[in-house]
């Protein structure tokens, strides 16, 4: 049949956008929101901050490391503010919180990013389990999550306005085994349960729960486990190449590198009204690793 004998299709209540119209989606697409990264000051916290400003948020970087934190944020003022905050605290995140009501009368977007991966060489076999690293993981990576989504909750309830969005950083693993060490293992398992139980709350309030799991990149995080292990070769350029090299070669979709910019966009799309029927998902940014027959143990 000809192209222009070819009926048009139409569905009732939906309107096509006019063909010069390339794409629905705001050139700023948090505008006038109100967002806090915590781990901010650096790898994918920072990646998210800058690309959350860019969007028009107002952006506060809760972080210990204050040098990072004060200087990413002098670099992106006045749009950019740091906090310096424990996660593992409760007060820190209520005084990080409360703070952030103060300065800008609202909280819209929390994303729980900050982690840490522990010793990944010395304690890899369960055999070497150790309880007080175990304990230390799971306090920055699980309570600190928790606490998080508490305080952002009850902030985002009190102000009755419909809405609210809790982004948290999980991993590749916390969807299947093998991926890195023990007790960071069980924490990112638990970010991704805690996830859907609070999404299950919080809907009700018109809250979006949701977490991203991505796959490895080389910030600060993974290039120290690197020079732990006794690879790293001194500079940190050469460093972050050898280690995009090493994830390169594990990873199932070829011909691209996985960069905190990627995790940052998926964040933005959790955090924008672009995904705001999304609640209770785990957006895994692997290019397929974690359903690839493929994928081999780090
Ligand atoms: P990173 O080390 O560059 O960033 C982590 C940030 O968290 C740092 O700025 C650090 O100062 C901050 N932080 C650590 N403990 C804190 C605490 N108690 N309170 C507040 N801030 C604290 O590493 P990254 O790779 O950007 O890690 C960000 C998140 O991404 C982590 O949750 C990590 O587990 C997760 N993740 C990373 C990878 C990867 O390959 N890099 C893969 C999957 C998940």
């Amino acid at each position: 049949m000809p192209a222009q004998l070819i009926p048009e299709i139409t569905f009732p209540g939906i309107q096509l956008l006019p063909k010069e119209t390339t794409s629905s989606i705001p050139i700023k697409r948090l505008d006038g929101k109100v967002a806090i990264v915590t781990g901010g000051a650096s790898g994918i916290g920072e990646a998210t901050v800058r690309l959350f400003a860019i969007h028009g948020a107002k952006v506060i970087i809760a972080d210990v490391d204050d040098a990072l934190g004060i200087s990413l944020a002098n670099s992106l003022s006045p749009h950019v503010t740091y906090f310096h905050c424990d996660v593992t605290s409760e007060e820190h995140i209520q005084t990080l919180i409360n703070s952030t009501l103060s300065l800008y009368g609202k909280l819209d977007i929390l994303f729980n990013n900050a982690g840490v991966l522990g010793n990944q060489s010395k304690h890899k076999s369960i055999l070497d389990f150790d309880a007080d690293e175990f304990d230390q993981v799971m306090r920055v990576n699980v309570r600190g999550t928790a606490l998080g989504m508490k305080h952002a909750a009850r902030a985002m309830i009190a102000a009755r306005s419909s809405g609210g969005c809790i982004i948290s950083t999980a991993s590749v693993a916390g969807v299947m085994g093998g991926l890195g060490p023990h007790a960071y293992t069980a924490s990112k398992h638990a970010i991704v349960g805690l996830t859907k139980n609070a999404a299950c709350e919080l809907g009700r309030y018109g809250i979006r729960v949701n977490c991203i799991s991505p796959f490895g990149v080389a910030t600060r995080m993974l290039v120290n486990a690197w020079r732990v292990d006794g690879e790293g070769v001194g500079e940190e350029e050469v460093e972050v190449e050898k280690m995009e090299d090493f994830v390169r070669g594990m990873a199932n979709l070829k011909g691209e590198t996985l960069r905190v910019k990627d995790i940052a966009e998926a964040a933005l799309f959790l955090a924008s009204d672009e995904s705001r029927y999304i609640s209770g998902h785990n957006l895994v940014v692997d290019g397929g690793v974690t359903t690839s027959k493929n994928c081999v143990g780090l």
